[in-house]
């Protein structure tokens, strides 16, 4: 069976399974757990339509996680079929900047890229953070930004409240020598962000609003 699940799915997946958990926890109603169960089989279908039965099969094995070794031993046997960022070249990824000169490359060896949604790095050089994002199977880049300070809110792109700092990308104006500033609060660590996109529209939104 080839990789069937995005990045994005994963998590989604990784969540409901958190909530059975809890439930398990926090309920000795087994009726309770079982309604739980069979909630977060119904919302996993719904995102992830058009499986076949060999993956639904797969996936339906989330009826026997009972705690915490449970999920992490379902979860290990479902991350093989999780599709991977793609492992950009440098030429790939000079093609997504083409006007920033001694571009910095991502080191992908810092990456799992099963869990990676979108891919950012930084040049601690020239300060400037960069981001390829995904969409319609083209990879978009997108460079600006990140201050130092951070505080609590919420994420522009993953919509979680975490430690946020602000993103700031400069566009060209239509008159020659003007600029526009966009500024977005992002998770400060980018990891962190990755792991709690569990939907890819935020991050489709956030991508929108600076084009
Ligand atoms: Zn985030």
């Amino acid at each position: 069976m080839e990789a069937f699940i995005h990045a994005d799915h994963y998590h989604f997946i990784q969540e409901q399974g958190r909530s059975i958990v809890q439930a398990k926890v926090q309920s000795t109603d087994k009726g309770v757990v079982q309604a739980v169960r069979e909630m977060a089989l119904e919302k996993i279908a719904n995102k992830l339509s058009d499986l076949n039965d060999e993956q639904k099969q797969l996936l339906i094995d989330m009826k026997l996680i009972e705690d915490k070794e449970g999920l992490e031993s379902f979860l290990g046997k479902l991350k093989p079929y999780v599709i991977p960022f793609p492992a950009v070249s440098e030429k790939t990824v000079e093609k997504a900047f083409p006007k920033v000169k001694k571009l910095k490359q991502p080191d992908l060896e810092d990456y799992d890229l099963q869990e990676t949604v979108y891919l950012r790095w930084e040049d601690l050089g020239t300060n400037r953070t960069y981001m390829l994002i995904p969409k319609q199977g083209k990879l978009v880049g997108v460079s600006g930004f990140l201050e130092t300070s951070v505080h609590k809110g919420i994420c522009t792109i993953c919509g979680g409240l975490s430690e946020v700092s602000l993103f700031t990308v400069e566009k060209k104006g239509r008159i020659r020598g003007t600029y526009s500033k966009k500024g977005n609060y992002i998770c400060k660590d980018e990891s962190a962000c990755n792991h709690n996109i569990k939907d890819i529209d935020k991050l489709h939104a956030f991508l929108d609003n600076l084009q």
